[in-house]
């Protein structure tokens, strides 16, 4: 997959998220007051409506939620990208995170495929996308 063409903007709320890819860490919301992970970030929790959290390093691994393959270009100058697959990662920790799978052919991702992050430059920051297990 060719350079990703468009770059993170981030905002209060998800800032430490993209600190941390920059680094090449993928970290989640945990909960100060009920310990449940949550994503995207959020001010408070879905959960039990805490707004105390701290940012903890995942684990970087998960399963093929869902996805979909991506077979025309869906702006100008993104030719060279397609094919490509769009996935909801379930993460181990709990949460899911839309990203691509890449270094797999479209037709060999299966749903429960286990992955592993991988960090992809975007403009300053690197975006976490994911790949088969190689564990
Ligand atoms: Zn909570």
């Amino acid at each position: 997959m060719p350079a990703h063409p468009i770059a993170p903007v981030a905002n209060p709320d998800t800032q430490p998220f993209w600190d941390g890819c920059a680094r090449g860490e993928l970290l989640l919301q945990a909960c100060s007051a009920c310990g449940r992970y949550r994503h995207p970030p959020s001010p408070i929790c879905p959960h039990c409506r805490s707004d105390r959290h701290a940012w903890v390093p995942a684990s970087g691994r998960g399963t093929v939620y869902t996805f979909t393959v991506v077979r025309q270009a869906l702006a100008r100058g993104w030719d060279d990208l397609i094919p490509y697959v769009v996935a909801v990662i379930e993460l181990d920790e709990g949460p899911k995170l839309l990203s691509n799978l890449v270094n797999v052919a479209p037709e060999a991702v299966t749903i429960g495929m286990p992955v592993e992050v991988i960090f992809e430059s975007a403009g300053e920051t690197k975006l976490p996308l994911f790949q088969p297990s190689t564990h």
